[in-house]
């Protein structure tokens, strides 16, 4: 018997692999995982195996990661070529089928050399910097690679290949867009980021012009509070601070927060500017129904990938891509309108893209988004790093590999199944 859907590489489907800061002093750990795709338990522990912990001050760069790669190949290979015996004596194969990171990951160990950072910036089609996003999107239209392309243009690294290349399933679709980092790390952020502060400029939304931008802020949470009181929406965001709306390493605003969280307070904005939009007082205001369209489309594409199952009929699949499309165009309506007026909002990100070809990969493969995005690997490696951190300097990685290992049989005695993915 030959399983053909048994190892994804990622939190809960095969080697995932990313970096956490594991002390304060800014130490890191490279973590890769192995799980299987279907495996349906929420717990990251119960389905997340760590495959490798390394610290990043021990890393000479990519040479290390394909030394650990090679291994974890070789094994994988064995596993499906020879397969393994379960315990009722059944020999069963498994083949890897997703290999899922976040984008500054997939490209360090996939040497993907069209990324984020260059003129040419995706591995799937041929887009260049100056034209990454247009909406609504043609990408299923651009020329696109194939594998044989992918490989030839997209991973040109001399004699470094990484061996995830070589996998005997590999095809370029099995490398996932990951949506927690591309929607709720990216287009949430921008968005709830750019609508709170085009929301200050108007006089009694969030108090009146007359009012410090921090009280202000502290009464737009307070409202984003009694929203999700009414709601019944649990969450851990903190309070909104003038520096909370700004991006750490850009001028532009961006919403620091969680990924979870920042998907609450979409939900919140949604309501608010649809409500506002909808209102008497700014019928003729040019900005508050693209604000309201645009938000609308986002938390609809949301609303909806979290209602889908797995498995998506085509029109399922068209559906979202409408809402991603819908969501961006409006977007970039306003950066237009934005960069016309003279401030800083709604920043073009090489992410807009990824959201795109997210949409066109769930029209392809008809395989819900929600299925492989990141929260349980994110998870997972915060529990490890936690790990790492209880031990010393010469033994980081026994330590938590062993730790992990006691914690999980000792979560399995216990029966936990809790959710901690936060999806
Ligand atoms: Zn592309």
């Amino acid at each position: 018997m030959r399983c053909t859907a048994m190892f994804g590489m990622s939190s809960r489907g095969g080697p995932s692999g990313d970096e956490a800061q594991y002390r304060e002093n800014g130490d890191e750990v490279m973590l890769i995982t192995l799980g299987s795709i279907l495996d349906k338990r929420k717990h990251s522990v119960e389905s997340c195996y760590p495959l490798s912990i390394c610290r990043s001050e021990l890393k000479a760069g990519f040479p290390t990661t394909r030394a650990i790669l090679e291994a974890v190949v070789k094994s994988l290979e064995s596993l499906y070529f020879d397969g393994a015996l379960m315990p009722g004596g059944e020999r069963v194969f498994f083949a890897v089928c997703e290999i899922r990171g976040d984008w500054k990951w997939q490209q360090e160990w996939l040497q993907l050399s069209c990324n984020y950072l260059c003129n040419m910036i995706c591995h799937n089609c041929r887009a260049t910097k100056p034209s990454y996003v247009s909406a609504p999107s043609k990408l299923a239209t651009e020329f696109r690679h194939d594998t044989p392309s992918f490989l030839a243009e997209c991973c040109k690294h001399g004699d470094l290949f990484s061996p995830l290349l070589s996998l005997p399933s590999f095809r370029m679709q099995m490398v996932r867009w990951d949506g927690m980092h591309v929607n709720n790390l990216g287009t949430d952020l921008w968005v709830c980021g750019s609508v709170i502060k085009k929301l200050l400029d108007y006089d009694n939304i969030f108090g009146g012009l007359d009012m410090d931008e921090p009280d202000r802020l502290l009464l737009a949470y307070d409202m984003f509070k009694t929203w999700s009181r009414t709601n019944k929406v649990r969450h851990s965001m903190p309070k909104f601070r003038p520096w909370r709306l700004r991006s750490k390493n850009h001028p532009w605003p961006e919403l620091q927060s969680k990924a979870y969280n920042a998907r609450c307070v979409l939900a919140w904005l949604c309501d608010e500017v649809v409500a506002l939009a909808n209102s008497e007082s700014f019928r003729d205001d040019q900005w508050m129904p693209l604000l309201a369209s645009c938000t609308f489309h986002l938390a609809e594409w949301h609303r909806k990938t979290e209602l889908l199952g797995r498995f998506l009929v085509p029109d399922e699949a068209m559906d979202l891509q409408r809402e991603c499309d819908g969501c961006l165009t409006y977007y970039l309506v306003l950066s237009h309108m934005a960069v016309a007026a003279g401030v800083l909002l709604f920043p073009i990100r090489p992410k807009l893209h990824a959201f795109q070809e997210i949409a066109l990969a769930q029209r392809e493969d008809l395989i819900n988004h929600r299925f492989y995005q990141g929260f349980k690997p994110e998870d997972f490696i915060g529990r490890v790093s936690t790990i790492c951190g209880a031990g010393n300097n010469s033994n980081v990685e026994y330590i938590a590999i062993q730790r992990f290992y006691v914690g999980q049989k000792s979560h399995e005695r216990l029966g936990n199944d809790s959710s901690s993915d936060g999806a």
